[in-house]
């Protein structure tokens, strides 16, 4: 599956200058939403990452995606799998269970979000999920953007990636753009433009 193509054609691969939510910078961005607001682009990307976790023969209960930017891959995710589905969310910055939502004892979770970058989101939610005695048994995400080591894919980690060793990721592209710390940005020292972040100022 051309992921990167689904992306482009559904307008939700900008260029320009952006701030990423990590801080750095990139003339890159990917805005999700935009692939996710076609259910049928939803329904199609979500299948073929529940194959993939089929194959691999894991054993989930429940499909837990931080808020807010993984929870329509989640949600799909879910629905392919034919697991529970529920979120996290920050409550004064902190990711958090709320909702009613239960967590059994030993039940098995896997985080799925839209895009895993270094997987921070990803990794406070497992915590969130962890506190309240479930096991996170993997990482899921329509994208890596390319600083994780996933399955199926001879990619390699790289040091900032959060995500632990040990537990599967699944992703159906790596989406490796170049980012920048805003020091050392191309795009800065050009100075014809300033970064922004999509989704702050109305796109
Ligand atoms: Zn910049």
């Amino acid at each position: 599956m051309d992921v990167k193509k689904i992306y482009m054609d559904a307008n939700a691969l900008l260029e320009g200058h952006f701030k990423l939510s990590s801080g750095n910078h990139s003339g890159v961005y990917l805005q999700s939403a935009k692939v996710l607001e076609d259910p049928k682009n939803a329904k199609k990307l979500a299948d073929a990452l529940a194959q993939q976790i089929k194959a691999s023969g894991l054993e989930i209960d429940t499909i837990c995606a931080p808020a807010l930017g993984g929870l329509i891959a989640g949600f799909a995710l879910a629905t392919a799998l034919d697991k529970r589905s529920i979120f996290a969310e920050r409550v004064d910055k902190v990711m958090t269970i709320r909702r009613g939502f239960e967590i059994s004892k030993g039940e098995r979770v896997m985080i799925c979000e839209d895009i895993i970058t270094t997987g921070g989101s990803a990794m406070e939610a497992a915590k969130a999920i962890e506190e309240m005695g479930g096991i996170v048994v993997g990482f899921a995400a329509l994208a890596n953007r390319g600083f994780c080591d996933r399955a199926n894919s001879d990619i390699t980690k790289k040091p900032n990636c959060k995500l632990p060793d040990g537990v599967p990721f699944f992703a159906l592209d790596d989406f490796t753009f170049e980012m920048y710390a805003p020091q050392d940005c191309p795009l800065c020292k050009e100075g014809k433009s300033e970064a922004i972040k999509p989704g702050s100022r109305g796109n």
